[in-house]
């Protein structure tokens, strides 16, 4: 896939732990799909349970990554990520790593390094951030992530153990070998 047909390559951190959160990860990927202009969904992580980040007395978190291939310019993708963190009920009262019903995260955007008011990228965390990691190794394992180096590096500091992969449902896995 050229750069020149299809965009840059940019990679999406998802995640929930409010409501349904599996249901909301996987409604996100549908959203990121259909919902950006210029955009087109190129790859989907399994989706994982894990503990939260911060205060622990809220919900285990469902998390995933996203690959797109985007003609959009960062801040507009951004501003299309949050469209959809809308959409989906979230209320952006200013607290951090508190309960949510999905948290877009814009990861990685080319190889670029931005450092935009409102927009950072790589985003802050990326390195320290099991689930952020291997859902991206499984997408893209030759990635090198600006400033911190690549990914395959990152990712063998993580044992994974707290990562806990969710089964596909079944729907899912019959219409994929249907495909085949
Ligand atoms: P959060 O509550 O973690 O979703 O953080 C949202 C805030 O982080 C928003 O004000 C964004 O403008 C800002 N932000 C900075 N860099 C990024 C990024 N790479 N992806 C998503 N939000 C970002």
């Amino acid at each position: 896939m050229s750069t020149a047909d299809h965009g840059v390559q940019a990679f999406i951190g998802i995640g929930a732990n409010l409501g349904e959160p599996e249901a909301q990860v996987r409604d996100a990927f549908d959203r990121l799909a259909q919902e950006l202009p210029q955009t087109r969904l190129t790859g989907r992580s399994r989706l994982f349970r894990n503990p939260p980040m911060g205060p622990q007395d809220q919900p285990d978190y469902v998390n995933a990554v996203a690959r797109l291939h985007t003609r959009l310019e960062p801040l507009d993708l951004l501003a299309g990520l949050q469209a959809i963190e809308c959409a989906c009920g979230r209320k952006r009262d200013g607290s951090r790593w508190g309960p949510r019903l999905l948290d877009l995260d814009l990861l990685l955007f080319g190889e670029q390094s931005l450092d935009l008011p409102g927009l950072q990228v790589p985003h802050a965390g990326i390195a320290e951030r099991d689930f952020v990691v291997l859902p991206l190794l499984e997408l893209a394992p030759g990635l090198q992530i600006p400033g911190a180096g690549p990914l395959e590096g990152l990712a063998r500091r993580f044992d994974g153990a707290g990562l806990i992969p969710i089964a596909e449902p079944e729907a899912n896995v019959a219409a994929a070998e249907g495909r085949r």
